[in-house]
């Protein structure tokens, strides 16, 4: 009997960190069956990989993919970069469970995020029945902003008790169809209503099921470190793995502060706390605009925040918050000019104009240009905002333990998800690790920029045989050029694939072949307690 695939000559880089040495890759159906030097395996098709890295599919363990594979099931600008797996629901956010009644709130407050993807009333199992096959395996968690809608809306209150049950039945829903786990996000409205004992009550639910919690922190600005804290003392209290998403330091006041918090969260680390990061390798963000303001604004729902807007008394009190406390998330920033519209679903041609620009074409003061922006996008114009110190993000990136996420949705240079000016690091965030990173900056060895992506972030999944090339483990493979791979997506022209990738492989089918996507769609949405269990550890007495 012969294999199916044979990658023979490359340099293994096999997720775990360890050096990389020359060997074959022999693939028979979904699994890697031999790995070994100069194989006289037999293969049905023999692939000659010398001068190439052969490593492990990449698992971007932070996206928000599950807003566009449904419209580029091809996920063809995160496959054309090596990743194989990719984690959604994050930050929050996700487009199921959505009740009767619910779907055009649920659709209203994800515009910003999802504005092309259509919305449908879905209990989490239909959602997951119906996830449509994709490049790519997905890994789904429920969003907290998600389940707080359902219960009770935008209100910025304590939830009732029949409020708190409905949530916890509705993840527990999720859960049992094979959710990793919940996501929140502090930063915004309504999740960032919820005081620490709401977390605590939902980490408690993950912890009996054996689930995760992936978190956007209550802030990444002036309070990074007590937000950091607050999500460490949730994996302590609880014994539930978290996942710090996108670590980061907003606003000119908190530059410089890298290795404090890295310092303060490997601390926990050594004490046998289960918390892992991730980051992406870029000083710029993204975000809906509204959330650059404070948090009251949001409160009753978009349609009140937009007839707040409009009103003198209000905007001179969202000037004086703002100049008091710095912008909602992001800290102070120079000016208006780090702030660029990336897509505006109502005002499409304003995408790539800073807010500085627009408001010296308008001959109106930034602040209202801001305003009169929101109000005239409906509220669901989503922006880049330049707020990091590019040292912090060097240091962030560079470090081994921290994982590598882009934060993400899948995009396509094509089709409706090639519109707007969207963030780079949906085409780049990995190329660019792999790459720029290693090749020419020299920030870190090419293992240790695999095992961020591969073994790395298997483990702080708890996948059973994903993210290390080992034989009997699945075949998500990637090879690539590590002279030539890199990034190619700016953010003047951000919809340009990376380059340098040869194949991809998932499940023992090729994707991407001779740098062409295939058309195939192998990817699985991956089960918790099928593909994986979350660590965990039990909790302090
Ligand atoms: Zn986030």
């Amino acid at each position: 009997m012969s294999d199916d695939l044979l990658i023979r000559g490359g340099l293994v880089v096999d997720g775990t960190g360890a050096p990389g040495r020359e060997a074959d890759v022999a693939v028979l159906g979904d699994r890697i069956v031999a790995i070994e030097p100069r194989s006289s395996r037999a293969a049905r098709r023999v692939v000659d990989a010398r001068g190439l890295v052969v490593a492990p599919g990449l698992i971007d363990i932070h996206t928000h993919s599950d807003f566009t594979l449904p419209l580029n099931p091809r996920a063809e600008s995160k496959i054309r970069q090596g990743v194989t797996t990719e984690v959604v629901g994050n930050c929050g956010f996700s487009a199921a469970p959505a009740l009767p009644g619910r779907v055009e709130m649920l659709r209203q407050y994800l515009a910003s995020s999802a504005p092309w993807l259509e919305f449908h009333e879905s209990t989490f199992a239909e959602y997951v029945a119906g996830f449509p096959p994709t490049a790519v395996n997905v890994i789904l968690q429920v969003g907290h902003h998600t389940l707080r809608l359902m219960a009770a809306g935008m209100e910025e209150r304590p939830l009732t008790d029949g409020e708190r049950a409905l949530m916890t039945r509705l993840l527990e829903e999720g859960l049992a169809a094979g959710a990793w786990g919940l996501s929140t996000g502090l930063f915004t409205a309504p999740g960032g209503y919820a005081d620490a004992a709401e977390i605590h009550d939902l980490a408690r639910v993950l912890a009996r099921h054996n689930a995760a919690y992936a978190s956007h922190i209550r802030d990444e600005a002036d309070r990074v470190f007590d937000a950091v804290r607050e999500a460490i003392d949730v994996a302590e209290a609880t014994g539930v793995h978290v996942q710090i998403a996108h670590l980061k330091l907003s606003g000119t006041d908190n530059w410089g502060g890298a290795n404090r918090l890295l310092d303060e969260i490997q601390a926990a680390r050594r004490r046998g706390v289960p918390v892992d990061v991730d980051a992406y390798p870029y000083d710029t963000a993204t975000n809906p605009l509204r959330n650059l303001l404070p948090r009251w604004i949001m409160d009753g729902g978009i349609p009140a925040m937009l007839e707040r807007l409009g009103r003198r008394d209000v905007r001179a009190r969202l000037r004086e918050d703002i100049a008091r406390n710095g912008l909602t998330n992001f800290g102070r920033i120079p000016s208006w000019d780090v702030v660029r519209v990336a897509v505006a679903p109502h005002l499409p041609d304003h995408a790539g104009r800073t807010l500085g620009d627009i408001a010296r074409a308008r001959g109106v003061e930034p602040f209202d240009a801001v305003c009169d922006f929101l109000v005239t996008d409906r509220g669901e114009t989503r922006i880049l905002i330049t707020s990091m110190d590019e040292p912090d993000v060097r240091e962030i990136s560079r470090t081994p333990w921290v994982l590598a996420g882009s934060d993400a949705n899948s995009l396509a240079v094509s089709g409706v998800t090639g519109q707007g000016k969207p963030h780079p690091r949906s085409y780049g965030t990995h190329a660019r690790l792999l790459g720029p990173y290693v090749r020419d900056l020299k920030l870190l060895t090419l293992e240790s920029a695999v095992y961020k992506t591969t073994g790395g972030a298997a483990r702080a999944l708890g996948l059973v045989d994903r993210g290390v090339l080992h034989p009997g483990f699945r075949a998500d493979v990637t090879v690539f050029d590590p002279s030539r791979i890199a990034d190619q997506s700016t953010y003047p022209d951000p919809h340009r694939y990376a380059i340098g990738i040869s194949m991809v492989v998932v499940n023992g089918e090729v994707v991407i072949d001779g740098g062409d996507h295939t058309g195939a769609l192998p990817g699985r949405v991956l089960r918790r307690g099928v593909d994986g269990t979350p660590p965990s550890t039990r909790p302090r007495a």
